[in-house]
Parts: C-alpha cells; structure tokens; sequence
C-alpha cells in the first residue's frame, strides 16, 4: 500500500520518474517512454518502483497467486523451421531428436494423473513432415501422414483415459484434422506458443 506521505517522499526522485510513477497509479496506461524510464532509472529507486508495481498489483488481481498443476508431453522435437532462439527443436541427425510413440504418451499422462496434474502439456514442433523425411516415416507409423492429426489423436487419447485437460502451442491456422468430432471442444485451451509466428 502506498500512502500519502510515501507520495510526498517522491519530491526526493527525478521528477520524470516521479511523474510515470504517479500516472501509473492513478490508472494511466504507460507507454513505451514511460516504460525506458522505469528500465533506466537508477538503482537507488528501486524499492519506490516496486512498490508502486506492488500496489499496482494489490489494487488490480490481489495477492492470491493460482496454477494448474500440468504434466508436459514434449511430442515432437523435429521442426521445419529455423528460429534462432529455438533450444527445443532438433534435426532428425541429433541423437536428441525425439517423437514420443503413443505408449510414451500415455505412461506420461498416467504419471501425471498420478501426480495430482490437471492438464497435459503439448509441446512440438512445426509440421516437421513438410520438411524431413524422418518425420513423414514417423507419421506412417503411426497412421497419420500430419503431425496435427497424430496430436489430435494423443489429446483425445490423454483426455479420455486421465481426464487431463490437453493445451498445445500447435499453430492455430489449420484446424486439427478436419472433421473433427467434438474433441475440438477439449482443445479450446489451446495456446499459442512462442512459435506462433516463427520468422523462417
Ligand atoms: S517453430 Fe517453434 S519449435 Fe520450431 S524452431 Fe521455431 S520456436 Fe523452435
């Protein structure tokens, strides 16, 4: 909580971050000169800054801090695309490139359920069949000729037999299997993940 005389002590700052300061809590949306002042104000400001953050934060969601426990099903490592800030995707020549067979997904989720988790985690990379030829021999397999479809298939499966509650980063712009029955439903938590827009 902020009070009065904590607002009148702030005579003692700069005044530009004074002013951002006191716009912030007065319900001011900051902008991005706003925000390089609070990243370049000196250290000394520090404990001020938080505790307008903090009580930016007590007067908007509180204090209660939830989650949801998840377990996470890294499907797929294999990617078409290239980002540069990518640790997660591996060329099918990495002895750590890796696609989990359905019988690995399934003793995850069962881990999981048996771990107290609510939602199953799916992460992947990007249709990898339109680029390695591994990752198309992988997908007849196991019956499926798209990446999405296979995960299409292990969301179903995991929510089914564990009751987990599936999320993937699996782009949003082709539907998961056309057609597809009411499972769309259970993917409607689907996030977008940080490859939502890979610059490749
Ligand atoms: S699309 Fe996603 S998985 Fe693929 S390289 Fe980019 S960040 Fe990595």
């Amino acid at each position: 909580m902020i009070t009065l005389s904590d607002r009148r002590a702030w005579s003692a700052l700069p005044p530009v971050l004074a002013d951002v300061l006191d716009r912030a809590l007065s319900g001011e949306t900051l902008d991005a000169d706003d925000g390089y002042v609070l990243i370049r104000a000196d250290p000394a400001y520090l404990s001020e800054i938080v505790a307008t953050a903090g009580a930016l934060r007590d007067g908007g969601r509180g204090r209660t801090i939830t989650y949801s426990r998840k377990v996470f099903f890294p499907l797929t490592n294999l990617c078409r695309d290239k980002c540069g800030y990518c640790t997660f995707a591996k060329a099918p020549k990495d002895p750590d490139a890796k696609t989990m067979d359905r019988d690995e997904v399934r003793a995850v989720a069962a881990a999981g359920r048996a771990a107290g988790c609510k939602e199953a985690l799916f992460s992947l990379g990007e249709r990898p069949e339109e680029r390695y030829a591994l990752a198309r021999a992988q997908l007849r397999t196991l019956g499926h000729t798209k990446t999405n479809d296979y995960l299409f298939e292990m969301c179903e499966t995991v929510f089914d037999e564990t009751g987990l509650i599936p999320h993937t980063n699996a782009r949003r712009d082709e539907p998961l299997r056309s057609g597809a029955p009411s499972g769309d439903q259970r993917l409607d938590g689907i996030d977008a993940g940080e490859h939502q827009r890979p610059p490749s």
